[in-house]
């Protein structure tokens, strides 16, 4: 039978542990952060291409989104669960209605100028 990506997560996540996969989270973010870094340092000529270190830093994102949704499975698992998609979608919300802001503010300023020159 053909797993869906929830079903292989859900699986992955009941056979290894809460605090186990929280410390596997901590190094997967690590590691996020130093791909992330070295494509800084590739950009400057220093270390591997940029494509190499781009490459790179997509596997460690996927591992780290891997874990999130596992630590997303054990947080609904809680006795009082907590439900990461809420949480999500009020905080791009949120995001969304301070670039609205940053917009409206932008367009302003740019006409005061154009105003004032
Ligand atoms: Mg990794």
């Amino acid at each position: 039978m053909v797993k869906t990506r929830n079903e292989k997560i859900k699986a992955i996540a009941r056979f290894y542990s809460y605090e186990g996969q929280t410390e596997q989270l901590i190094e997967e973010c690590a590691k996020l952060i130093q791909a992330a870094q070295k494509i800084k340092r590739a950009a400057q000529g220093q270390g591997g291409t940029v494509e190499e270190t781009t490459r790179q830093m997509a596997e460690e994102a996927a591992d780290v989104m891997i874990m999130c949704e596992q630590i997303k499975f054990y947080l609904a698992a809680l006795d009082e669960p907590i439900e990461l998609d809420p949480i999500i979608n009020k905080k791009l919300d949120r995001q969304l209605t301070r670039i609205e802001a940053e917009k409206k503010k932008r367009k302003e300023k740019k006409q005061h100028g154009q105003e004032n020159p």
